[in-house]
C-alpha cells in the first residue's frame, strides 16, 4: 500500500492552502529545489558546455522518457521528452496520417482540448491534401469509427468534465477498421493507470506539468509504439532527431526509434526539475492512486451535492468513468472560483460555466476534501462571490 503521508511530505504546499489544481499545475516537489539549484550551479556554472556529456544533458530526454514510460504502461525506449504538448500532438498526428495516405478523416471529439484541434487544423492546412477534421460528441466517437477515418485522435480524460474514454476498446475498434490512434494523456499520466502497450495504442502524447508535477512549462512526452518506431516519419525533422546530430550531415536521416521525435536542444533546467519530480513516484502504486482518487472524488461529490445544491455535477457520477477531477457547473462559476481561491481553496474555471477541482492522493486527503466543501458552502450560502473584483476575468482562468 502506498504511503500517502510520505508522498505528501515531498511537496511544498503553502500553509492555509487546499490545492485542488494539480490537474493544471502540480505543486513544487521539495527535491526539485535542490536539483535545479545543482543543475544551475554545479552543472551549468561549473561544467559549462561540458555538461552535455559529463552531466548527461544530451541523454536526459530519453532517460526521463523511460521514467515516464513506467507510469503509462510503455516499454523502455518508447518515450522521449521535449517541446510542448501542442508540438508533440502535431508530430504524432503527422506521423499517423503518413501511415494512411489513402484516407482523409481525422476523427476527434468536441470535448478535446482546443490546442489539439487547432494543431490538427494547422497540419491539415500545411499538408494541403484535403484532410478533414471531424469532431463528434464524445459519446458518438465509437459509432463514427469507420474505414474513411485515417486517424483517431482523442484525449483520454476530458479536460472540462473529467469524462474518461475507454482507450482499449476504442483502439481495438479503430484497428479493426484500419485506423491509426493518437492518444493524448495530458490528464491521465500520473492520474490513473494507463496501459499503452496492453491497449495497443499507436502513438501517445502528454504533458508533465499537470499530474507529474514537472513545473510550469515542463516539457511534454511522446510515445511511439515499438512496431512503428523504425518507420514513423517525424514531421519536424530537427537536428536532435537526426541519426547522428554531431555528424552535421547536410541532409536529414531519422534517428533510432523514438529518438527521431526529438526536435531541437532539450530544456535542460526544466528537465532537471521534472526528473526530481519523478522521484516522488518511486514506491507509488498507481492502483492505490486510482482507488484513493476515486474515493476522494466520490466524497467530494457527495458532500457538495448535500451542502451546495446550486451546483450541478458536470462529471460522470461513476468513478470508473472519470479521471481524477470533479467539475460542477454554475452560471457564476468564475466569480465563485475567485472567492474560493481568495480563501485558500485553489481550483480553476473553464468557460463557460465549469468549476474544476483536481484530486491527487499524493498530497490531498479526506481532510482537504471536507475543508474545501466547507469553504464552498460558506461562499455560496453567504453570496460571498458576488463582488466586482471576483467577476473581473484574469488572463489565465
Ligand atoms: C493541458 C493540455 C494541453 C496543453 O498543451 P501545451 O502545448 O502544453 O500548452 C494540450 N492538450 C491537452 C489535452 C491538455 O489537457
Amino acid at each position: 500500500m502506498t504511503d500517502f503521508q510520505a508522498t505528501r511530505a515531498r511537496f511544498r504546499i503553502p500553509d492555509g492552502v487546499i490545492y485542488l489544481d494539480g490537474n493544471s499545475l502540480g505543486p513544487l516537489p521539495v527535491a526539485a529545489e535542490e536539483r535545479v539549484a545543482r543543475t544551475l550551479t554545479a552543472e551549468w556554472g561549473g561544467q559549462l558546455i561540458r555538461g552535455w556529456n559529463s552531466a548527461g544533458w544530451m541523454v536526459q530526454p530519453r532517460v526521463v522518457g523511460d521514467r515516464i514510460a513506467r507510469l503509462i504502461g510503455a516499454p523502455a525506449g518508447s518515450v522521449v521528452v521535449g517541446d510542448t504538448l501542442s508540438i508533440k500532438v502535431y508530430q504524432a498526428l503527422a506521423a499517423a496520417l503518413a501511415m494512411r495516405p489513402d484516407r482523409s478523416v481525422i476523427l476527434s471529439d468536441s470535448g478535446n482540448f482546443p490546442t489539439d484541434l487547432y494543431m490538427a487544423e494547422g497540419l491539415i492546412e500545411t499538408l494541403g491534401r484535403g484532410h478533414v477534421l471531424k469532431a463528434v460528441a464524445p459519446e458518438e466517437v465509437e459509432a463514427a469509427i469507420g474505414e474513411d477515418v485515417a486517424v483517431l485522435m482523442l484525449t483520454e480524460v476530458d479536460y472540462r468534465t473529467g469524462r474518461l474514454h475507454d482507450m482499449a476498446a476504442l483502439t481495438a475498434k479503430a484497428h479493426a477498421a484500419g485506423v491509426v490512434t493518437v492518444w493524448d494523456l495530458a490528464h491521465s499520466a500520473g492520474a490513473l493507470p494507463v496501459d499503452l502497450a496492453g491497449s495497443g495504442a499507436d502513438f501517445a502524447v502528454g504533458c508533465t506539468y499537470k499530474y507529474l508535477n514537472g513545473g510550469p512549462g515542463a516539457p511534454a512526452f511522446i510515445y511511439v509504439a515499438p512496431r512503428h518506431a523504425r518507420s514513423a516519419r517525424p514531421a519536424l525533422s530537427g537536428w536532435m532527431g537526426h541519426e547522428a546530430p554531431f555528424a552535421f550531415d547536410p541532409s536529414y536521416r531519422p534517428g533510432e526509434g523514438v529518438e527521431r521525435m526529438r526536435v531541437g536542444t532539450p530544456p535542460v533546467i526544466a528537465l532537471a526539475a521534472l526528473d526530481a519530480a519523478l522521484d516522488v513516484w518511486d514506491g507509488v502504486d498507481m492502483a492505490d492512486v486510482r482507488r484513493t482518487s476515486i474515493a476522494l472524488c466520490d466524497l467530494f461529490i457527495e458532500l457538495v451535492e448535500a451542502q451546495c445544491p446550486a451546483l450541478e455535477l458536470a462529471s460522470p457520477r461513476d468513478g470508473t468513468r472519470r479521471g481524477s477531477q470533479v467539475s460542477f457547473r454554475h452560471p457564476h462559476g468564475y466569480a465563485i472560483m475567485q472567492a474560493l481561491i481568495d480563501r485558500g481553496v485553489i481550483g480553476d474555471f473553464r468557460a463557460p460555466d465549469i468549476l474544476r477541482f483536481g484530486f491527487t492522493p499524493l498530497y490531498i486527503g479526506e481532510a482537504e476534501v471536507r475543508g474545501a466543501v466547507a469553504v464552498l458552502k460558506q461562499v455560496l450560502d453567504g453570496g460571498l462571490w458576488d463582488r466586482p473584483d471576483y467577476h473581473r476575468k484574469a488572463a489565465v482562468t
